[in-house]
């Protein structure tokens, strides 16, 4: 029998990061009787190490804990009086809703920790570096419990190291006036001015936040066309209700340069007109998220990446060595907190030797978090035509719902696209109260390979958002009822 200390090092599976991908991986690894360990090199605030990465920490939670404060806060401003609610008289306190994100973040951070103590998993608090395939160095913070590096053994490893705010050279970020994400989620009053560089996902969300919260909201995106991924009906819609709500959005603007005299920031950018400028309090930088691929060893361990920076992966998310996976956003494929967490789970049922472990990529839901939520899954119309595929479509809007008029919550639609010949769900396209939620029925029904009639003929409850669903599906063979 071997000695006990020397097994102390020795692991089935080391996973490096603990954000969706990795702690799911390794949960997922441990609970299919896998020796495994965790390296993540997360610090709190107080500077403590942390699990759950981008997305518990600075990412999906925070910025939906804001979204839901400040969503309370417009409707007492904007509509609890048509509900005959007399709420004048409201008033923020931005410290108490800063305060009451970051208390939801430790608590769910602190569950990670309950959870791998639950699954035997062991965290090993620190910076991870490959040395061989079959080697990885964790050097702890400075000042850590345990200080120096320890390495260990193990048999596969899983590279989990997530992706980090990308910047931009006219704006860089000097976590001051000009913030990215993170700081964007620790403003401590309100700016009276907000810019924001980017209309994408993150840029519309805390846009959101700040502009419920009273900012004046410019957002400049260099792109013409508004939220490009997103189908072409869905995202006029969207346009129009954000601009309502005072998100005043420039596109076809490419912001050049930025100067700032620790009060205000100058901010140039280049229109159809010209060269323009605006004067902000505070501007974010939300110019999207690069791989976070660098100084883990991979060279040395022969691990290959893209000309991005993402590494190389096959199908079952191997890299170009056989025993090194990598999942979540450090790989191709949209950076999304369940698509991470779905590669974890099927990469350690991989290694457990599972060969029907696989992640369906056709059938990934997204989500904004806007007011109204705009959510989707599979193809729009514009890549339906692209691709020559003939199709036929169900749409139907939530002022024709029951549900929606109680809640006075009537904006948007849902469209449902199905295949022309067969029936089959091609693309669920929403905007509307509750996108977020109301899309899984459209990701079952697609994993499932169902078709419009399946919905049609599935019994929704009465009344509930879900029936706008129910009516987009009996308008694909235009049979609707209420409208
Ligand atoms: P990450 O969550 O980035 O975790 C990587 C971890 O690895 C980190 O803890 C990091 O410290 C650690 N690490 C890195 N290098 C090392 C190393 N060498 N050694 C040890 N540890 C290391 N996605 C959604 O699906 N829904 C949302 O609503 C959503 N909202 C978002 C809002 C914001 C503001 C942001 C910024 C992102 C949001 N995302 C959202 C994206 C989501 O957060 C990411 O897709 C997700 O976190 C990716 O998971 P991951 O496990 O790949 O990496
Ligand atoms: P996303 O990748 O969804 O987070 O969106 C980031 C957005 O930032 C994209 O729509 C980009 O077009 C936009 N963007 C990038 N650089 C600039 C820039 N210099 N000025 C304005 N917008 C930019």
């Amino acid at each position: 029998m071997g000695n006990p200390m020397e097994n102390q090092n020795n692991f089935d599976v080391v996973v490096i990061g603990a954000g969706p991908g990795g702690y799911v991986a390794a949960i997922r690894c441990a609970q299919l009787g896998l020796r495994t360990a965790c390296a993540d090199a997360w610090l709190d605030k107080d500077g403590k190490p942390a699990l759950g990465g981008t997305c518990l920490n600075v990412g999906c939670i925070p910025s939906k804990a804001l979204l839901d404060s400040s969503h309370h806060y417009a409707f007492f401003r904007h509509e609890a009086a048509a509900h005959g609610i007399n709420s004048s008289g409201v008033t923020l306190d931005i410290h108490r809703m800063i305060e009451r994100k970051s208390r939801i973040v430790k608590m769910l951070t602190q569950g990670i920790a309950g959870l791998f103590r639950k699954n035997k998993v062991e965290w090993l608090p620190g910076r991870g570096r490959i040395l061989s395939v079959n080697t990885v160095e964790v050097t702890p913070a400075a000042g850590a419990q345990h200080p120096g590096p320890i390495t260990v053994n193990t048999r596969c490893i899983i590279i989990a190291t997530g992706s980090l705010a990308a910047t931009i050279p006219p704006a860089p970020v000097d976590d001051e006036l000009i913030v990215d994400s993170t700081g964007a989620l620790e403003f401590n009053d309100v700016p009276r001015r907000l810019g924001i560089i980017g209309a994408g996902v993150i840029g519309l969300e805390l846009g959101s936040v700040w502009n419920r919260l009273g900012s004046e909201v410019v957002i400049l995106e260099a792109l013409d066309e508004f939220l490009v991924p997103v189908d072409r009906q869905i995202a006029t819609e969207a346009e129009k209700v954000l601009r309502k709500q005072g998100l005043d959005i420039r596109l076809g603007a490419r912001v050049t340069g930025t100067g700032s005299n620790n009060r205000e920031v100058k901010v140039t950018y280049e229109d159809q007109g010209g060269k323009q400028q605006l004067s902000v309090d505070k501007l974010i930088v939300a110019v999207g998220r690069k791989p976070n691929s660098e100084g883990l060893g991979l060279d040395r361990a022969g691990v290959r990446l893209d000309d991005r920076g993402f590494i190389e992966v096959d199908q079952h998310c191997r890299t170009s060595q056989q025993n090194i996976y990598a999942i979540g956003d450090v790989v191709r494929g949209p950076m999304l907190a369940h698509k991470a967490a779905e590669e974890g789970m099927a990469v350690a049922e991989h290694i457990a030797g599972s060969a029907s472990a696989q992640v369906n990529y056709r059938v990934i839901p997204w989500v904004i978090y806007t007011w109204p939520e705009i959510a989707w899954v599979g193809s729009t119309a514009r890549d339906l035509e692209q691709a020559g595929i003939a199709y036929r479509t169900g749409v139907f809007p939530f002022a024709a719902s029951g549900r929606a008029r109680a809640m006075g919550d009537t904006t948007g639609m849902v469209k449902m696209l199905c295949d022309q010949a067969t029936d089959r769900i091609l693309g669920v396209h929403i905007i509307g109260a509750y996108a977020s939620e109301l899309i899984s029925e459209a990701v079952l029904a697609m994993e499932f390979d169902g078709c419009s009639e399946d919905i049609a003929r599935t019994i929704h409850a009465h009344p509930t958002l879900t029936e706008v669903m129910h009516e987009a599906a009996l308008g694909v063979e235009d049979r609707a009822i209420h409208i």
